[in-house]
């Protein structure tokens, strides 16, 4: 990144802590593993203060940690080459949006492996994420698929044209070999409601093993899934088995796997070619190591599709990094309200985010509300 319009000696003024409140646009069921995850979604988001100019991001920072980054000047925050210093990756995402606010670019400009054409709008393939397992309380599959359907139906009214629908009821919620039935009518009704041109990705969340995937993906091979996501526990004899079977019987489905322990061996794995993408989390494992691992990635031809649910910010962070890695597949999509937070500028259209040519990551911050959250339970750091 190029940060010569840095002042080596200016330092983090201040650093102010708040979690906002948001919610989902409906509840969001269970997952193989968990119970209902709901509505409610806070965004906890530090702001940094550098030269009188602010930049938020989302955090997880503490009042301690923040403690010791606060007048600290820039020399120690950045990298000759323009990397922000591991210690400072607890605020990275507010000072890429303080970089980008004091150069007037977006971060997707900022970090971008090629240069951008800046009058062309920048766009990326996002997928809609909500289709959780909402449909326990329904007795009869006919019912159950027809809500999902109505799920995906409501994404693509709001522009999304790929849909992620977990599965894995057998393994908790539900009596195995009716987990599995209804698993298998639910892909084949949500393929048959959005259509020949829309990717489904199906998400176990770890809810199957080895014969139960093989089963799954038979079941629905006419659905032509784009990729299963987490199907079991990383097992390398068991994913070296499924992509020899699946390439046996001519599968094009791809294998994701990585949002759970962000395992390093999934990328020795996916570079013997056993499993295809690596879905490492956006903001846990983190804006700055993504962008290296990309480099990693694309050098070995290894997919991109950095994780995220259950964060506003994260889908807006996640649009960005799509402009530094090659592979770069989806970004997860998981639409949540923040109020305070203006996010008016990302349109999602025909599957694809308008990502806003605005500085920063393109958000604007109700500053009197954010100040109003800071007191109320939030915390802030002067030099
Ligand atoms: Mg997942």
């Amino acid at each position: 990144m190029d940060i010569s319009l840095l002042q080596p000696n200016w330092k983090i003024e201040k650093i102010e802590f708040a979690s906002l409140p948001g919610e989902r646009l409906r509840s969001a069921g269970c997952n193989a593993r968990k119970g209902v995850h709901g509505k409610s979604v806070p965004t906890p988001l530090a702001q940094v203060t550098i030269n009188g100019l602010t930049g938020f991001g989302w955090s997880r920072i503490t009042r301690e940690q923040a403690g010791a980054l606060v007048g600290a000047p820039l020399s120690l925050v950045f990298t000759e080459e323009g990397q922000i210093r591991p210690e400072f990756w607890g605020i990275e995402f507010p000072l890429y949006d303080w970089i980008g606010k004091l150069v007037q670019k977006p971060v997707y400009q900022l970090i971008a492996r090629q240069a951008l054409d800046p009058e062309n709008r920048f766009t990326v393939t996002c997928y809609d994420t909500s289709l959780y397992i909402d449909d326990l309380h329904l007795e009869k599959d006919p019912e159950a698929v027809e809500l999902i359907q109505s799920e995906a139906v409501d994404g693509w009214s709001r522009g999304h044209r790929h849909f992620k629908i977990k599965v894995g009821r057998g393994a908790r919620f539900m009596p195995l070999p009716a987990g599995m039935k209804r698993d298998i009518d639910i892909i084949l009704g949500v393929r048959e409601a959005v259509g020949a041109d829309a990717n489904i990705m199906i998400d176990a969340n770890n809810g199957y093993n080895l014969n139960l995937t093989k089963e799954v993906l038979t079941a629905t091979k006419s659905a032509n899934l784009y990729w299963i996501e987490e199907p079991f526990h990383e097992d390398v004899e068991f994913y070296t088995d499924l992509k020899e079977w699946m390439l046996k019987e001519n599968f094009k489905t791809l294998i994701s796997d990585g949002e759970g322990l962000a395992s390093p061996m999934l990328v020795d794995w996916a570079k013997q070619g056993i499993i295809d993408v690596i879905q490492y989390d956006t903001r846990d494992y983190g804006f700055s190591r993504w962008q290296e691992l990309g480099k990693t990635l694309d050098a070995a031809g290894i997919r991109s599709a950095p994780h995220n649910y259950g964060s506003s910010f994260g889908n807006y962070a996640t649009c960005h990094l799509a402009a530094a890695i090659d592979g770069f597949q989806f970004a997860e999509w998981d639409e949540i309200a923040v109020p305070g937070l203006d996010a008016s500028a990302y349109i999602i259209q025909e599957g694809r985010l308008q990502v806003p040519l605005l500085p920063g990551f393109g958000l604007n911050l109700d500053q009197q509300y954010f100040a109003r959250k800071v007191k109320e339970d939030g915390w802030i750091i002067h030099s």
